[in-house]
């Protein structure tokens, strides 16, 4: 059993999670997450998507509670969500912010004072759409020109469209994370950004709570399914891998407070809570 006394929170993944992988159904989960709000049991979301991407989501799914985009990369948090805000929180429309990372334009500063040398053997999200419009974006991402449009709304990273050869690229790496930048590679595009994860966010909205809700202590559940939420699965109070149908579990360092669904993605997820309501 879990102490009445701590304050249960949950930080869900979406994609493959909280969120069919095939359909992006949560239908699933509606009922479950009705009884936790019911509760008081925040649900946050915690993702690699764009705060543009998830502000409409949690419309669809009546969410009201502070999220965590672009893998830890920044909080939003809704205003008179909490009765004060921090300092460093930055005024956006119906949010605070509370930024992680520098912002995208700080890495496009960085690319254009480090890597002269390797011009020509890269264009960026930002390159193509000032050259080729939209439409120069779709000829590279594959996307219809509304995915386009949003898939270009990160605050926080750019994505890099390599053209050189192979051992060039691997010099273009090292020079600009020598200079400060974090460079992960994605399917098709190279992302130049801070060095974020998601534990470190879940612990710093942990702590935000606490700070300004008075809560003495908390509990929290990490829900995901993949390599980018193992941070926030080894640090949660309590840990949920969501089955996968496309890829292995990722393996994790810790075995208590550990659960694995049986069933895959809003249904695992909906089968995982109601077991860890049990404890409360
Ligand atoms: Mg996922």
């Amino acid at each position: 059993m879990i102490s009445p006394s701590l304050q249960p929170i949950i930080f869900t993944d979406l994609d493959g999670t909280l969120l069919d992988h095939y359909s992006y159904s949560f239908e699933a989960a509606i009922p479950t997450l009705d009884k936790l709000e019911r509760l008081g049991i925040p649900v946050i979301p915690i993702t690699s998507k764009t705060f543009a991407e998830v502000s409409r989501l949690r419309d669809q799914l009546n969410n009201r509670h502070p999220f965590i985009v672009e893998n830890g990369a920044a909080i939003a948090i809704p205003k008179n969500y909490f009765d004060t805000h921090l300092d460093n929180w930055l005024d956006q429309g119906d949010f605070w912010i509370c930024p992680n990372s520098k912002p995208r334009v700080h890495w496009n500063q960085l690319l254009s004072n480090n890597a002269q040398a390797f011009v020509g053997e890269y264009e960026t999200f930002t390159s193509v759409v000032e050259q080729r419009g939209y439409k120069g974006l779709q000829e590279i991402t594959g996307l219809n020109l509304a995915q386009a449009i949003l898939s270009n709304e990160r605050n926080y990273s750019e994505p890099i469209h390599w053209l050189g050869s192979d051992s060039s690229k691997q010099a273009f790496i090292k020079t600009l994370t020598n200079a400060g930048g974090t460079l992960l590679q994605g399917g098709r595009f190279l992302a130049l950004g801070d060095a974020v994860d998601k534990g470190a966010a879940l612990s710093q909205l942990t702590n935000i709570y606490q700070t300004l809700n008075g809560f003495s202590g908390m509990h929290s559940l990490a829900l995901g399914d993949s390599g980018n939420d193992v941070s926030m699965l080894e640090i949660a109070d309590s840990a949920v891998v969501i089955r996968s149908k496309t890829h292995d579990a990722p393996a994790l360092g810790r075995q208590d407070n550990l659960y694995v669904s049986n069933l895959y993605g809003p249904e695992g997820w909906t089968e995982s809570v109601s077991l860890w309501l049990k404890n409360f």
